[in-house]
């Protein structure tokens, strides 16, 4: 694996969003000098918060999955999440309900899940989900190891046994394919394969590969920080402070000096002037390349994922006499094939939408005024490059759309009360310097994974790092994390197991 060459000791992180949270905690951990600049005055990047009227909002990422790798980002630097950070297990996962009513919890106990999925379709369908379930843990124990955590000097590189072994279970087939073999009931499919949205890619097109995202989902367990997704990376922060890390908030990087092929110091917007031997960027791509000074080799222009508008609205809660909805609450439509042509190939809204619905109150009541719910809702949209909607007058009566959604086929007591606290849309995150509107950074095509996605090394420069959703292994808060972790691989080399054990030995909880 290709290093870092030359002195490595002071160590400048770019961004405080989960790629550089894990980078800093990691070069920390391995004796590294490390300085965290970050442009927003907190850290967590899209994992963003927005406090308005009591209500204490995540702006970003719902889904937790793969706690083990938080806990890796501790471990980093001898410590653990008991007393810094709460996780709860999300029961049901989620709550599927399909535009005929019916509807089914995920749960990630296989015989839990088998029953529900018993009750709801029969035995049949029960059976083929036992066997997609160990098709799903097979490709992931494929995977995991031996290509999303692990650095790829080329795709030549790639070219190992566990390849071939990755092939055999249909890896490189198609997603939807792969999920029919074992489900029938096209609902349910959907259950298996909706995450694909997540990959940017529609199932009937994403690789199977990918299917390890329905893994995390379904079978990995879903959970929720206690005082909501922010606390997460408010507390890998607190862990990287106390193991000396040093961070600038408030602080945006303009400039990057180079001697040579070498990065020597990081200047900012504030005035600092700070030395470095090498530098992690997690910024986007274009900003990237900009303080680099590069252009990217590529051939063939880079495709954005598409995007969703966010919109957050607070109301009472519900009647305790009435059934409470879930954290999570999948709400097909009937036309969901058509969601993906709507927004990837035509660039239109969802003429019939799917959305996500999350009720964070439904784990942890104090994120909102006493006897409130807050709702989070969710919609895949186009991006700004494929679509052409005038957010500026869509915006509100979009969003008014989606809470009638919510209303008529969730929460039917969602009444005059409903305040509606705050909608992001594509403009908006085009605003906050998202490429093409769209928080999910690249889609995750053949062409933009693995050894194809940006590389996390740059051609002639010695000492820059990339880190974060544009470069491998990809988006998410579970992939962004282990990004960091290669990041830091690439500063340090990979250092030993039992190198790493003897520093959680030696350090605290
Ligand atoms: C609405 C939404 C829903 C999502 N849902 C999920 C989900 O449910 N589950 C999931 O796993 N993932 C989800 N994601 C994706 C996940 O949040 C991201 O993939 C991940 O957080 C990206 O982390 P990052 O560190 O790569 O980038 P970022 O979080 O963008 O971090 C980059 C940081 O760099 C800072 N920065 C940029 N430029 C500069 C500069 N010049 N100087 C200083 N600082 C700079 C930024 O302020 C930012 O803090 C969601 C994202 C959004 C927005």
């Amino acid at each position: 694996m290709r290093t870092v060459p030359g002195p490595t000791h002071r160590v400048v992180v770019v961004g405080a969003g989960f790629a550089g949270l894990s980078a800093a905690l990691h070069l920390a951990g391995r004796g590294r000098e490390v300085i965290v600049v970050e442009r927003e005055p907190w850290p967590g990047g899209r994992a963003g918060r927005r406090d308005i009227g009591g209500y204490r909002i995540d702006t970003g990422p719902t889904v937790i999955t793969m706690p083990e790798l938080i806990d890796e980002a501790f471990n980093a630097v001898g410590k653990s999440r008991d007393g810094r950070l709460e996780l709860m297990p999300v029961e049901p996962a989620y709550r599927a309900m399909f535009a005929d009513d019916a509807s089914i919890d995920i749960h990630s106990d296989s015989d839990e899940m088998a029953t529900a999925i018993r009750e709801f379709a029969g035995p049949k369908e029960a059976a083929g989900y036992r066997s997609l379930r160990a098709w799903l843990d097979k490709l992931y124990r494929t995977e995991f190891e031996g290509f999303i955590a692990a650095n790829f000097d080329s795709p030549i590189s790639m070219l190992t046994p566990q390849l071939a072994r990755l092939a055999g279970l249909g890896g490189f087939r198609k997603w939807e394919t792969m999920v029919k073999r074992h489900i029938s009931d096209p609902r349910l499919r959907r259950v298996f394969t909706f995450q694909s949205l997540y990959a940017g890619v529609a199932p009937q097109d994403a690789l199977a590969v990918y299917a390890v995202i329905a893994y995390m989902d379904t079978i990995s367990g879903v959970f929720f920080p206690r005082g909501g997704v922010r606390a997460l990376p408010d507390a890998l922060a607190a862990a990287a402070q106390e193991a000396g890390v040093d961070f600038r908030y408030g602080s945006t990087v303009t400039g990057l000096e180079r001697t040579s092929d070498r990065i020597t110091a990081v200047t900012t917007d504030a005035g600092d002037h700070i030395p470095c031997d090498a530098v992690v960027l997690t910024t986007e791509l274009p900003g990237t390349y900009q303080l680099l000074g590069r252009r990217p080799r590529r051939l063939l222009p880079l495709r954005a994922a598409p995007s969703a508008v966010v919109l957050h609205a607070g109301c009472r809660a519900a009647a305790p006499t009435t059934p409470p909805s879930a954290h999570h609450t999948i709400l097909f439509g009937s036309a969901w094939e058509e969601t993906f042509t709507d927004i990837i190939r035509d660039g239109r809204l969802m003429q019939d939408p799917s959305l996500l619905v999350t009720r964070p109150t439904a784990s942890d009541a104090s994120l909102a005024p006493h006897g409130h719910d807050l709702l989070y809702v969710l919609a895949p949209a186009p991006n700004l490059t494929r679509g052409h909607v005038d957010w500026s007058s869509t915006s509100a009566p979009y969003a008014q759309s989606m809470l009638d959604i919510v209303a008529e086929r969730l929460q039917s007591d969602l009444g005059d009360d409903v305040e509606l606290l705050h909608v992001d849309t594509p403009a908006d995150w085009a605003g906050q310097g998202m490429v093409a509107g769209t928080p999910f950074a690249l889609a995750h095509t053949f062409a933009q994974t693995g050894p194809f996605r940006p590389a996390n090394l740059i051609r002639g420069i010695a000492n820059a790092v990339l880190a974060g959703s544009s470069t491998t292994p990809g988006v998410g808060v579970p992939t962004t994390l282990i990004s960091g972790r290669l990041a830091a691989d690439r500063i340090t080399g990979v250092p030993s197991r039992s190198a790493i054990n003897l520093d959680l030995k030696a350090g605290s909880p």
